[in-house]
């Protein structure tokens, strides 16, 4: 098994970057011991040659090192060279990709102009008919043959310019060649990719990035990981380029972002970046830098025992056995703690900060689909009757005080736990880190059915060593669930959303965690940084507590382990996009966000939207000027309807399928 964590990953127990090769890109090198590099991509008119010049020079002054432009034709492709000149006459030497969808043709002269080309292996030789076909070996080699024929002018072309090129596989644009045999899998992803390397290997030709790019933080991180194992199995280490698609804008594309390349950073994964939101791409830069910069000084972490096995499969996801107790862990949905142990309640509408609301008419609570599960309270107290469903955690020897009313639950500390005989008999919480599972503490925790451990961790590699923690729960073969917790401190609410969607969709990723837990923090009031393009969503009215519940939610859903609202897989649009994508996806948010587990898609373009929208159930698509095409999974169900009544149209077909819900009033 150990042999497996090599393969995609230095070391699960100490940061290292996995290192791969060098390639050349104009005049930043990427890959090798390069930093890991930003990236992003232009939203304008590739013909429009003064509004792409003037966004490709926010975006460097964002702090973007490469930047990404679409050449949907040969127009756009020739017209690459009037932007690069504009620019270098500006004074910017920033690299440009050409971005390549479908036109072979395009790339050729794109490839002669700009210092990489992005090209997407599932649509440069291959038209989606969504067709699922029947190959043998043989047929599938002349598929192969066919490929080559296609993909070697532009290989040729790269070698002679000293162009760099990244084979850029989106999980919703496989082709249907490589669906048919390999399903729409991580592995189908890679082997998608891989066939196009390998043809460049024939060649020669070896200034190659690659990426394996999902909507789905779940499928992406594996795709990667798989990609790592298969180029070391066949001698190969070309560099990789994160990111997460479609994961939408605001908070919540921002934490699904994080969640996905956050993983990969963690374990070395990734020499360049582009987190890609509904947004103008000057503000994704900022979420890239931040995203990358909290791996600078990474390598001094305190030690980690090393690992000798690894005790679960990383290329599959399983979340990890646990035996519930008192509503935790089994299969529970893993539970969301609210920390008020530092800040007492003074009145019910407290609560509402993390889903409770209290009606005075019928004296009732009402809860909203994220409110937490349980409350840690220390040593105050709750001065009204606690929401039925809400659990209360008390510090251990503040709940001895309390427990005639037999309310709430003890927190204990180890010590406590080895010594104290007076516990709940239902459910009791034990306080631990990786250092403190000695063996006679095992012992008991194995034979305690009501006990939930707290994990927690001090460490800078804090993820590493938490994952460390769960393996060693397997390998003892101890069952009991594990709430995680972090504790953050003088970071800002928009550092906190990037790290905690890190430290705990990591965890999640891998199948770990039956609850999450942020300590009571403080956020400093600054961002560390003076970017003027960062955008921030925090209401600085609001309290800790609500920031704390609202990204903890957004977390699970990223994660794919808890959904609590509706998923919005919206493209981050491009000079494709015929319609104010931000505008719309907003617009359609806001008449469909109560639509919980709903996953709705807003897609710029007919040629790449219904590929790239993944698992959507709806899809919004934008086939013409003014004209939306309207998808129910990957099946059209209206064609041009005009944009001025798509979205109601929309709402009409969730309506007609039986799935529309009139808004709670809460
Ligand atoms: S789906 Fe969106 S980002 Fe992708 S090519 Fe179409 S418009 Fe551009």
């Amino acid at each position: 098994m150990i042999e497996t964590i090599k393969k995609y990953c230095n070391s699960l127990t100490e940061y290292s970057r996995y290192k791969t090769r060098e390639v050349c890109i104009g005049e930043v090198p990427l890959g090798g011991s390069n930093p890991i590099r930003i990236q992003s991509m232009t939203i304008t008119d590739t013909m429009d040659t003064k509004a792409t010049v003037e966004q490709t020079v926010r975006m460097v002054d964002a702090g973007c090192e490469y930047v990404r432009i679409t050449a949907p034709s040969i127009n756009e492709a020739k017209n690459l060279e009037n932007i690069k000149n504009e620019l270098r006459k500006r004074g910017y030497t920033v690299p440009l990709i050409a971005d390549i969808h479908f036109t072979p043709n395009a790339a050729e002269v794109a490839a002669r102009i700009v210092e990489k080309v992005r090209v997407n292996p599932g649509n440069y030789a291959d038209k989606k008919k969504f067709e699922s076909i029947d190959y043998s070996d043989e047929s599938y080699e002349i598929e192969l043959e066919r490929i080559r024929k296609k993909f070697t002018p532009l290989v040729k072309i790269c070698k002679e310019y000293g162009t760099a090129m990244r084979i850029g596989t989106n999980h919703g644009s496989l082709s249907d060649r490589v669906m048919s045999r390999y399903g729409d899998t991580p592995l189908g992803m890679v082997e998608s990719a891989m066939e196009f390397v390998r043809i460049c290997e024939e060649l020669n030709y070896h200034e190659i990035v690659l990426s394996m790019k999902s909507s789905n933080p779940q499928v992406m991180v594996r795709a990667y990981r798989l990609l790592i194992q298969k180029m070391e199995a066949e001698g190969m280490n070309y560099p990789l380029h994160l990111g997460v698609t479609e994961a939408g804008g605001g908070e919540d594309g921002r934490i699904k972002s994080a969640v996905g390349i956050g993983t990969l950073l963690e374990d070395g994964i990734g020499d360049t970046i582009r987190v890609s939101l509904t947004e103008d791409p000057e503000f994704e830069v900022p979420v890239a830098i931040s995203l990358v910069n909290r791996y600078k000084n990474r390598d001094d972490h305190d030690s980690i025992k090393p690992l000798d096995e690894i005790p679960i499969d990383p290329f599959i996801y399983k979340r990890r056995t646990s035996v519930a107790v008192s509503g935790i862990g089994g299969s529970n949905l893993p539970a969301v703690v609210a920390d008020f142990s530092l800040r007492k309640i003074a009145s019910y509408k407290d609560l509402k900060e993390i889903g409770y609301i209290y009606d005075e008419i019928t004296d009732k609570w009402k809860m909203e689909d994220a409110a937490a599960d349980i409350i840690y309270l220390g040593e105050n107290t709750l001065p009204f009757a606690c929401p039925s469903g809400l659990k209360i955690i008390y510090d251990y020897d503040y709940w001895q005080a309390l427990r005639e009313n037999d309310e709430g639950f003890p927190l204990l500390a180890k010590e406590q736990y080895l010594n104290g005989d007076k516990l709940s008999s239902k459910l009791n919480f034990l306080l631990l880190d990786l250092n403190s599972l000695t063996e006679d503490l095992i012992k008991k925790i194995k034979s305690d059915d009501k006990i939930v451990l707290i994990a927690e961790t001090k460490n800078k590699h804090g993820m590493a060593e938490q994952r460390r923690f769960f393996f060693e729960l397997i390998q003892m073969d101890i069952k009991n669930p594990v709430i995680i917790k972090r504790d953050y401190e003088n970071i800002s609410p928009d550092e906190f959303r990037i790290y905690s969607s890190i430290d705990f969709g990591a965890l999640l990723i891998d199948g770990f965690g039956d609850g999450v837990w942020v300590g009571n923090n403080h956020f400093s009031d600054n961002n560390t940084t003076n970017n003027k393009y960062v955008k921030s969503f925090i209401n600085t009215k609001e309290s800790t507590q609500k920031i704390i519940n609202r990204t903890l939610f957004g977390i699970l859903q990223a994660a794919r382990v808890r959904v609590s609202k509706t998923e919005y897989i919206a493209c981050p649009s491009c000079g494709r996009t015929l319609f104010d994508l931000q505008e719309t996806t907003e617009m359609i948010r806001k008449r469909t966000e109560h639509l919980k587990g709903l996953k709705i898609a807003v897609m710029g373009c007919i040629v790449n939207g219904p590929g790239e929208m993944a698992d959507a159930d709806y899809g919004y698509v934008g086939s013409g000027v003014d004209k939306i095409t309207l998808y129910k999974e990957k099946e059209i169900v209206k064609r041009n309807v005009p944009a001025s009544r798509a979205v109601n149209e929309l709402i009409e077909l969730i309506k007609a399928d039986g799935k529309w819900l009139e808004e709670k009033k809460i």
